[in-house]
């Protein structure tokens, strides 16, 4: 089975990220802490951006949290979206804040010349807009026994051509839904309607796991249809946690060289030691390390290499004592109290070296 060719959107920026055309699949998340907490913010912002997040939206329920965007953005480096409902004014004082986007549905607001007010405000600086529709708040006006994901296709329409209407194209489009067939089904009917860019992610999706899954599921069954520009993993869980979901996903499909990819053996009977435990310490070193690099932990020195023969640097380990492998050859025996440190160190000699052979 091949890649459908991935849809072609017109390409828009967000700071200095590229959405869209032939640029690499943006990762996104959202802050979770109080905006009026500036430091608190602009720490977990930070965060963010260590683990390799492009965008960051930021809630802005109220005039206060507004009034903090200035400080965020001048403490901040990546492009930030602020996310706005109803109030024209919170809008017009990001915008004024100099973030990067907004994620705002102008049919919600009432007037039409706040509509504008904002819509022209976005465009004299070149901020896009992203319209999302969530299912949960679909307006009634739209035939209920319409088939959802095409009444979630209309409510973002009604949206656009808002936006459209006011020769406004800076736009980003997102459908969001729990049910994964449902938010599969909405974008694909909306990828072939409009040129936009595509936000995908699965709303309310849940804690780490079932979240992770499910996310993965519905961005990665798109990404792999061609569809998408821009992803976001919704989880009740740290927003860390969310962008190293996204990348596993975008490194599942050969979608990103960006990381280490951890390869680890379910272990068997010829299991001798806690791989688990091995995995779960190699796998947190490796949380920060930016380089393309396959690493393998592997249960047994017998299969150990040959199952894991492609990655850049393994360990297959026996009864006190293990190999580190490279590409599948066996350069150098352990004992086991060394198993981690010793890894670790070949590990990093790899990515010093700037990573690998690892082909997306
Ligand atoms: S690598 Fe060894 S221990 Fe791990 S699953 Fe394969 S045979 Fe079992």
């Amino acid at each position: 089975m091949v890649y459908r060719k991935r849809r072609v959107s017109h390409p828009l920026r967000i700071g200095n990220v590229t959405i869209g055309g032939d640029a690499p699949i943006a990762v996104q998340s959202m802050t979770k802490t109080d905006t009026r907490n500036v430091k608190a913010t602009v720490q977990q912002i930070g965060e963010l951006e260590e683990y390799g997040c492009d965008i960051v939206r930021i809630a802005v329920p109220d005039e206060e949290a507004a009034q903090a965007l200035a400080a965020i953005k001048k403490r901040t480096r990546l492009p930030i979206i602020a996310d706005i409902h109803f109030d024209y004014r919170l809008a017009l004082q990001a915008l004024e804040s100099g973030v990067d986007g907004l994620r705002l549905n102008p049919g919600n607001i009432r007037s039409a010349e706040h509509v504008a007010a904002v819509v022209r405000a976005a465009k004299e600086r070149e901020v896009p807009l992203r319209v999302g529709v969530n299912v949960g708040s679909l307006p009634k006006s739209l035939l209920p026994e319409a088939p959802l994901p095409d009444r979630m296709v209309e409510a973002a329409m009604e949206h656009i051509r808002i936006l459209e209407d006011h020769d406004f194209d800076l736009i980003k489009i997102s459908l969001k839904a729990f049910d994964v067939p449902t938010t599969i089904e909405a974008y694909q009917l909306m990828s072939e309607k409009v040129p936009y860019p595509l936000h995908l992610g699965v709303t309310e999706a849940g804690l780490l796991k079932a979240g992770s899954i499910r996310s993965t599921l519905g961005i990665g069954i798109l990404l792999y249809l061609g569809i998408g520009d821009t992803i976001r993993v919704s989880l009740t869980a740290h927003p860390r946690e969310e962008v190293i979901a996204a990348y596993e996903i975008l490194k599942g499909l050969n979608l990103t060289q960006r990381g280490p990819t951890l390869v680890s053996c379910p272990t068997c009977g010829r299991c001798e030691v806690n791989l688990v435990s091995l995995a779960e310490a190699v796998e947190a070193r490796l949380s920060r390390i930016k380089e393309p690099i396959k690493v393998a932990v592997m249960g047994c020195v017998v299969n150990g290499p040959g199952e894991a023969m492609d990655a850049d640097v393994g360990i297959a380990c026996g009864n006190r004592r293990g190999v580190i492998f490279k590409k599948g050859e066996v350069v150098r025996t352990v004992e086991e109290k060394d198993f981690l440190e010793t890894l670790m160190s070949e590990i990093m000699e790899v990515a010093r070296s700037g990573g690998n052979q690892f082909k997306g």
